[in-house]
């Protein structure tokens, strides 16, 4: 199989992955492969659960964030991340997900968001200051456990 991606180094972002070929939606775009458990949070950790922080190998973990990404989160029978397509990707367009879909709350990266999306929130936030309406787009493409986080502080509230 052709892997249908490549890393590329962009101005201002220093790298990120573009397609070399078409995506549908749906597609699977690159397969999570665990590398390394870690003890906790760095910045280019995968969250998968509340306090597990692993790495993915390969260049899953230089995929850049969009605050009106083209993929999200689909957890594979490894527990890693696999990146499914949410919107369709042409060839050359760059491969992008939202860090809210995978991290609680957002620790190591600078407050100010680059995306250029016409949609940018300004800052890169976590699932925590998501918007009820992204948080319905993102519907099916998240971390799970984020879900889980959720409902426990809203069993908290009450
Ligand atoms: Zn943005």
């Amino acid at each position: 199989m052709v892997a249908g991606f490549e890393l590329r180094e962009i101005s201002k972002k220093g790298e990120g992955i573009f397609a070399t070929k078409s995506f549908m939606i749906g597609d699977i775009v690159m397969i999570g492969v665990i590398e390394k458990r870690l003890n906790g949070n760095h910045s280019h950790a995968s969250q998968i659960g509340k306090n597990e922080y692993v790495l993915h190998a390969g260049m899953i973990a230089k995929v850049n964030h969009s605050c009106s990404p083209n993929c999200g989160i689909s957890v594979n029978e490894t527990g890693a991340h696999d990146y499914v397509t949410i919107k369709s990707i042409s060839i050359g367009e760059e491969i992008t997900f939202d860090y809210a879909m995978r991290n609680y709350s957002i620790d190591c990266f600078p407050d100010k968001c680059i995306c250029g999306s016409i949609e940018c929130r300004g800052k890169i936030t976590g699932w925590r200051e998501l918007s009820n309406e992204k948080k319905k787009v993102y519907e099916g493409f998240v971390a799970p456990y984020l879900l889980e986080l959720d409902a426990a502080s809203y069993l908290h509230k009450m």
